[in-house]
């Protein structure tokens, strides 16, 4: 049986970026992957800089699709575009996965792809593990296997799919003048009444992604509500759309079990009212590893070592996704009243919208808001 101090499984940006920083520190490292890589990932491939600067990820610019500065909102009659802080990046999730993936391997860390993670058990201090091909045995186990991840459901810790947040996308090939000239670099977002979330436009080199997210309450004709947004828009989706669902948000309360941390999608870390995830996704994962590593150095691997990776999320991710998770509940629930009001404050729709791509947290935004309420509240009923 061969061992590794961490397995890693899935090759997205949680697992590759733990692999990376599990083999950079020297462990010996494997990540299990069930498809074959370069795989295609529903997304629609906008990636916060703040992320990538969090897990000293420097992105070549082969791999930068697009930068966009600007959002163009709308809702029913109304328009604003908002300039952001930072350009958010526009990436092919194929590649960009991929490239996460080399730079951990370039580490030191083996890739088993086409290697799918069956079952597991915890044994005498250490896990024993079983793939479609063979059987490991390991300390430490990050378990970056999405939303439907394997390894959580060997723990028990079921979803309730039902009711989860669901998002659309399809890649529409578009020449680049005419994206150059509809969209340039800016992304779209539009608040659809009854969808409790928004479409997007996001803008590539030869391609624009289009989707929609469903936030609190997925309406049963969510596939009529994408086609009319893109006959609105003069758009044909010509491939396949692909839709997935989006996990919880502010995550499972304890992200530790015997041996096993988990990240990004399975852990349940995606931004409630934007859907933003892989910034998350690659945070945990380097917050695994760095735990991994703490509890190698102090040969320590019972949950009183591992344990550290909670207070480390509790500390980075889970307060801004838990906030996320209350004003989307908010926003979209009463969005008649609160994306007006929005749209009526210059000053509130540049936080809002730098909130909504990761520059500046939530807690902010509220604070700044509660004061002015009254204020916003009277704004939202006068003629524009
Ligand atoms: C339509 C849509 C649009 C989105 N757009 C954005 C966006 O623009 N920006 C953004 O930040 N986020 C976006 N997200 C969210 C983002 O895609 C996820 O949050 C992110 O991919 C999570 O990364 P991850 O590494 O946790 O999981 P994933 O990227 O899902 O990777 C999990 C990996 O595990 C593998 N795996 C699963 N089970 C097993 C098994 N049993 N054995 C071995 N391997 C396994 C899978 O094959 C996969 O490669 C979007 C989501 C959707 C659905």
């Amino acid at each position: 049986m061969k061992k590794f101090d961490v397995i890693v499984v899935g090759a997205g940006p949680a697992g590759s970026t733990a692999a990376r920083f599990c083999s950079e520190a020297g462990l010996k490292s494997a990540i299990i992957e069930k498809e074959k890589l370069p795989r295609v990932k529903a997304c629609a491939g906008g990636v916060i800089p703040a992320g990538l600067r969090f897990c000293n990820i420097d992105l070549p610019d082969d791999l930068i699709e697009n930068k966009c500065d600007k959002i163009k909102l709308s809702y029913k009659r109304y328009r604003r575009i908002v300039k952001i802080q930072e350009p958010i990046y526009m990436v092919e999730r194929s590649r960009f996965d991929m490239f996460l993936t080399e730079e951990a391997i370039k580490m030191g860390a083996k890739l088993k792809e086409e290697e799918k993670l069956i079952d597991l058990k915890y044994k005498n201090d250490q896990l024993i593990i079983t793939t479609s091909q063979d059987q490991y045995r390991t300390k430490i186990l990050i378990a970056a296997d999405g939303y439907f991840s394997t390894v959580r459901k060997t723990l028990g810790i079921s979803l309730n799919v039902k009711d989860s947040p669901i998002a659309i996308e399809a890649t529409i090939p578009m020449d680049r003048d005419e994206i150059y000239s509809r969209f340039n670099r800016s992304v779209s977002v539009h608040y659809i009444p009854g969808l409790f979330g928004y479409a997007w436009i996001f803008p590539k080199k030869n391609h624009i992604s289009a989707g929609l997210g469903s936030f609190i309450r997925p309406p049963k004709s969510i596939k009529n509500t994408f086609f009319n947004f893109l006959a609105l828009h003069h758009l044909k989706a010509q491939s396949k759309i692909k839709s997935w669902f989006l996990p919880p948000s502010d995550g499972y309360h304890n992200l530790v079990y015997d041996g096993i941390m988990l990240t990004g999608d399975a852990a349940g870390f995606v931004d409630a009212f934007t859907g933003e995830g892989i910034r998350y996704a690659m945070i945990s994962g380097k917050l695994a590893a760095l735990t991994a590593v703490e509890c190698f150095k102090k040969r320590n691997f019972s949950n009183d070592c591992l344990v550290s990776y909670n207070d480390l999320c509790n500390k980075f991710i889970i307060p801004n996704l838990a906030y996320s998770k209350r004003i989307s509940y908010y926003i979209y629930r009463y969005s008649w009243f609160t994306i007006p009001a929005a749209f009526k404050n210059k000053e509130l729709l540049e936080m809002y919208a730098n909130t909504l791509f990761g520059y500046g947290n939530y807690k902010n935004l509220i604070s700044w808001i509660k004061p002015k309420m009254p204020f916003i509240f009277i704004k939202r009923f006068l003629p524009s």
